[in-house]
């Protein structure tokens, strides 16, 4: 077994870490404050072949492996959490799935402007109704000539409020259950009938929009169809298969930034005449920290090995998004803890951490859900 990291792994781990510390990481206190899309900062991660870093050169990304985005994920996370977000679902739940069920035309049209970093990709299956179990959506496409006429609301779609590109799902045939759900390519800036709706006030990633999409009779052109009708659901599905390892790289990420800073502080923090990292309560902490932080990294990096080496990733990916948000929630709140007042008030990152780490054991599956597909994996003998 090998756990060196190729060269250009290194390289890309490397450069994200030097980009992050030195652009995304002093604005990110401000980014939380404002709750402003970071719209330069995505410009240069475009530049810098961020914005697709797993989807083919010839259609706009970097041409790099599922391991490559999950290194370059943690340090853009541990900087800024808000902006990871953003990045993830560009990449995985946007960019993903046109590569893997779009044909030719649709990459170079609707693919190419997203993975190289010049418009902003969102990812639609959620609704207000239809959360944990997305096959009771509402939102219907009725096929009328040239065109799909859509109606319907998404909610709580990420990137939604400045999104240019989507992919969303919608029922097309009622009759035949999950099974007549199918997904369509939208450019969301050039569609009549299209509106954004309410963007959320949030606990957390605030800097990440997440907003309602409306459809009033809204027309997407038949040839935006994403792979065949009724596909739609399973398409959906699989994307967040290999989401959730961007996820699970998001907390990660996260999880390193807390455990810096946790550690710094207790090395300078005196009390009873001594820094507080010479209590064993305190270095206790740390230890658990560290030890659950690397297993999370683990297991993450073997669910984009086995998605890079066309292997089935599906538990594993659950595994990994599961256990470094619950492991990242939890150092969160310790680290918190070890920066007792301090970790409580807003002149350290800490509690910005807290609050950024929550929503990892939400989307994309809550952390029920991820226990539901690895036991069904199990079950299945997988
Ligand atoms: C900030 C943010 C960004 C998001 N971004 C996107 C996006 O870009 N695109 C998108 O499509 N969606 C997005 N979502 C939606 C997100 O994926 C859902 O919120 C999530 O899947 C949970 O659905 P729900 O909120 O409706 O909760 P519900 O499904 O109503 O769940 C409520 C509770 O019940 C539990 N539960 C539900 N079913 C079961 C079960 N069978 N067994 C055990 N427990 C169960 C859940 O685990 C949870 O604890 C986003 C959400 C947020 C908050």
């Amino acid at each position: 077994m090998n756990f060196e990291l190729t060269e250009e792994q290194k390289m890309i781990q490397e450069m994200c870490r030097r980009f992050a510390e030195k652009e995304i990481k002093p604005v990110a206190a401000r980014s939380d404050e404002t709750h402003e899309h970071p719209a330069e900062l995505c410009k240069k991660m475009g530049e810098l072949g961020l914005m697709g870093i797993a989807i083919p050169e010839e259609y706009g990304g970097a041409g790099m492996d599922y391991v490559s985005y999950v290194l370059a994920m943690i340090e853009v996370a541990k900087a800024c959490a808000s902006t990871s977000v953003i990045m993830s679902a560009n990449n995985s739940l946007y960019c993903f799935p046109v590569n893997r069920f779009g044909t030719h035309e649709q990459k170079v049209k609707f693919l190419t402007p997203v993975a190289s970093g010049k418009a902003i990709g969102c990812y639609g299956l959620t609704e207000a109704g239809a959360g944990s179990d997305p096959a009771s959506m509402r939102t219907t496409a009725v096929l009328d000539g040239g065109y799909w006429i859509v109606n319907g609301e998404k909610k709580f779609i990420t990137s939604g409020n400045v999104a240019d590109y989507g992919v969303l799902a919608a029922v097309t045939d009622k009759e035949k259950g999950y099974k007549g759900i199918s997904s369509f390519i939208w450019d969301l800036k050039n569609t009549p009938g299209f509106s954004v709706g309410r963007v959320e006030e949030k606990m957390g990633i605030k800097a990440s929009g997440t907003a309602e999409l409306v459809f009033k009779d809204a027309r997407v052109p038949k040839e935006n169809l994403l792979g065949e009708e009724g596909a739609g659901l399973r398409q959906m599905l699989t994307t967040l298969d290999a989401g959730r390892l961007g996820i699970a790289a998001q907390a990660v990420g996260i999880g390193r930034a807390v455990l810096e800073e946790a550690l710094e502080y207790a090395k300078v923090r005196e009390q009873f005449g001594k820094p507080i990292s010479q209590f064993q309560a305190i270095q206790w902490k740390l230890a658990d920290m560290a030890t659950e932080l690397d297993a999370a990294e683990l297991l993450l990096l073997r669910g984009a090995w086995l998605q890079d080496n066309g292997k089935p990733f599906e538990k594993e990916s659950a595994m990994a998004k599961m256990y470094a948000s619950d492991i990242t929630m939890r150092a969160t709140v310790e680290g918190v803890q070890i920066l007792g007042g301090y970790g409580y008030c807003k002149d350290f990152a800490m509690e910005r951490h807290m609050r950024d780490a929550k929503i990892c054991q939400i989307y994309e599956g809550t952390n029920e859900v991820m226990r539901l597909v690895i036991a069904r994996n199990l079950l299945k003998g997988k």
